[in-house]
């Protein structure tokens, strides 16, 4: 469990468009950082937007986040976001790669810390065509067999997973 406080810089990983959003009308996502990243912090800090700067908080840098101290973001390659939807009354947790895929050591912490916790979770993987990142994803569902087909059921129908 954290028993500091932790601190993002450097890490600017939700900045640089791995979480896909939209800052100030700008959409941000994989190959399109925020225009204010620096990549190694925020040039407009003062005045980020509410929603969702101050409110995104990243697994890792939560109160008493559960993630090991390497699983920070850009070391670990990997944002954790903790709860991000429920499955029949299981809290979902969801894994998006920082850059192409999740690297097999953060993968592996993710398996085991589902298999302990019970707690299903989504990861992602990003999708290049041509060299260039798109702005779908490849998801992938880890726990029990009927959560695993009927995220695949709904993705196929095309539904919003979260
Ligand atoms: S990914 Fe997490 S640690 Fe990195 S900048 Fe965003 S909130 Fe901070
Ligand atoms: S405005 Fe600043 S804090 Fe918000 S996403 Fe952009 S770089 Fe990050």
């Amino acid at each position: 469990m954290g028993k500091k406080e932790r601190q993002c810089q450097p890490c600017t990983a939700c900045c640089d468009g791995w979480v896909q959003m939209v800052i100030n009308g700008v959409d941000v996502y994989p190959g399109h950082p925020c225009p204010h990243s620096t990549g190694s912090g925020c040039d407009d800090y003062e005045n980020r937007p509410e929603d969702p700067c101050h409110f995104f908080q990243c697994g890792w840098i939560i109160e008493n986040s559960p993630l090991p101290e390497w699983m920070q973001p850009e070391n670990a390659k990997v944002i954790v976001l903790f709860n991000k939807f429920q499955w029949r009354n299981l809290p979902v947790d969801l894994a998006v790669p920082v850059g192409k895929r999740i690297p097999p050591r953060a993968l592996d912490w993710m398996k085991q810390f589902s298999r302990e916790n019970g707690r299903p979770f989504v990861y992602t993987e990003q999708i290049k065509e041509k060299g260039i990142y798109q702005k779908e994803q490849q998801v992938y569902g880890f726990g029990p067999q009927e959560f695993q087909k009927e995220l695949l059921d709904r993705q196929q129908a095309g539904e919003r997973l979260w």
